[in-house]
């Protein structure tokens, strides 16, 4: 068992119970008198068990913040403290959960029994407490993996315009956790109740509840249950990370996060910074990324990794919010809504894209093949462009690497809740580098994509398991693979 840090030991709790006044009531913020002693973010209950957070002062009167259905309160109400900051139920038991923003079940599926108690707005590991990152966060999106690898404990920003693909390349890293003894969180933040019943449908439907759970923010829940969530989410994975676990977030979307604090800061009478948001929002999400971590061995080595997502209108990534959070995460992975027009999928632009730190832990199998790739896709797209230009003949040459890069560009379509697993990319990047695949037809390309892989498990069913042990390609998975290319293409 990993020593506790130091802020999770038991706190020592005293009692100071203060009974105030609500002295007005402005949509979901409430106003109470006589409440001298408590605190910025402490919680505080209302008459009927309806619980606020305390976020600010006035000169009289303390702001609460509802956190909870609209509830008739009133002018004249009492409102009761405790002296304690937001604390929330956390452990093993919320796995395969849907919870609200209080970590309260929301799935009719019974309570959920608490193995502790965590504050909700805890202070991010230290950098003592943690290590430098070391391991693949496998996203099994081929593009990903290849170009702008993930590790475990990184922050990584997903931007892009509606409707681009942003969810779906976070919920295909979750389904591809399945057999990887990665903890997923998915907590939806302001997003539409339908589309977060459609992720849960496909959870159910994928099993992806034996490992995960969601914390539920959407639209139709309270201003102060979606500007919570994020805290929620980032608080129930704690509890798994300080256990030794791997655990991977996701949260949809930090635009709309802003968009509520705005609202929140607003009804506070705060002054209104840049693009009206709070001038404390930097501050705020900065925060909450700060809270990713890959733990050092002294804290069980756990890691919590954040795929952030955040929308941009009309393409433009220099937005208020958007570069606050490019500035704040460890690289971004750009969807390109005129790619999507042209039916790209993942839509993801390469050029805009960057993974600062995931090299690092990439597979030493994938490094070197994926680096080739790379330049070979920037130098295509460069010619393809040239060629839109120009009408004069191409070279030999130049026409070999237009027809590789077509080859690259067809090996990295792929289709949402498909994805690709690790040893199974590196085949294919094998077989792309020693241009196997650059005298197939698109056709063909698309059916080698399932059949190479699948004959090799035939083929040499040793194979996966050595390229996964060793992560870097061993004589005998070279020569296994020479093999399979022969009876591959003598297959026809
Ligand atoms: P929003 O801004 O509404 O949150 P988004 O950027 O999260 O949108 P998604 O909801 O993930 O985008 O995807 C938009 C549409 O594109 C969906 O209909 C989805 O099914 C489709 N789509 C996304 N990626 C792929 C893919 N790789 N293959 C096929 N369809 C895809
Ligand atoms: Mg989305």
């Amino acid at each position: 068992m990993p020593a506790m840090p130091p802020e999770l030991k038991p706190e020592i709790s005293f009692e100071v119970r203060e009974v105030g006044t609500v002295t007005s009531v402005r949509e979901f913020i409430v106003k109470a008198a006589d409440m001298p002693s408590v605190i910025n973010g402490q919680i505080v209950e209302f008459d009927g068990g309806l619980r606020g957070m305390v976020m600010g002062f006035t000169e009289k009167d303390v702001q609460i913040l509802i956190l909870g259905p609209k509830a008739r309160i009133r002018a004249g109400d009492k409102v009761y403290s405790s002296a304690k900051a937001l604390q929330l139920p956390v452990g093993e038991a919320f796995r395969g959960r849907i919870v609200n923003a209080l970590a309260e079940p929301v799935d009719g599926k019974g309570p959920v029994s608490a193995a502790e108690y965590y504050s909700v707005f805890r202070d991010a590991p230290s950098l003592m407490d943690r290590k430098s990152v070391e391991r693949t966060l496998e996203s099994g999106t081929r593009i990903v993996d290849a170009i702008m690898p993930l590790a475990k404990g990184q922050r990584q920003l997903i931007v892009g315009d509606r409707q681009t693909g942003k969810t779906t390349l976070a919920i295909d890293a979750i389904l591809n956790q399945r057999e990887q003894g990665v903890i997923c969180i998915y907590c939806s933040i302001g997003k539409s109740y339908s589309s977060l019943m459609k992720i849960v449908d496909l959870f159910r439907e994928r099993q992806v509840f034996d490992y995960g759970l969601i914390v539920s923010g959407t639209a139709s829940t309270s201003v102060g249950e979606q500007y919570l969530a994020p805290y929620t989410a980032c608080t129930l994975g704690e509890y798994f990370m300080y256990h030794g676990c791997d655990v991977l977030v996701v949260l949809d979307d930090l635009t709309r996060h802003a968009w509520v604090y705005r609202q929140i800061s607003l009804l506070l009478d705060r002054a209104p910074g840049r693009e009206a948001y709070p001038g404390d929002i930097f501050y705020t999400h900065s925060q909450l990324m700060e809270r990713a971590a890959q733990l050092s061995d002294a804290y069980g080595g756990g890691s919590m990794t954040f795929l952030p997502i955040v929308e941009t209108l009309q393409g433009d990534a220099t937005g208020y919010i958007p570069t606050n959070l490019v500035s704040m995460t460890d690289g971004q992975i750009y969807f390109s809504s005129a790619l999507f027009n042209r039916g790209m999928r993942p839509a993801i632009d390469v050029g805009l894209s960057v993974s600062r730190i995931g090299n690092r832990a990439q597979w030493p199998a994938m490094k070197e093949p994926s680096r080739s790739m790379r330049i070979d896709y920037v130098q295509y797209k460069e010619l393809l462009q040239m060629t839109q230009l120009r009408t004069t003949e191409l070279s030999k040459e130049a026409e070999r690497k237009l027809r590789h890069g077509q080859v690259i560009a067809e090996l990295l379509v792929q289709d949402k809740y498909s994805p690709v697993p690790m040893e199974h990319q590196v085949v294919d990047l094998y077989a792309l580098n020693r241009e196997m695949l650059d005298a197939l037809s698109p056709a063909e390309i698309r059916r080698f994509k399932i059949d190479f892989y699948a004959k090799i498990g035939e083929w040499f069913p040793n194979l996966s398991k050595i390229l996964r042990e060793n992560k870097v390609l061993v004589d005998e998975a070279i020569a296994n693979l020479e093999e399979s290319m022969m009876y591959y293409s003598q297959q026809g």
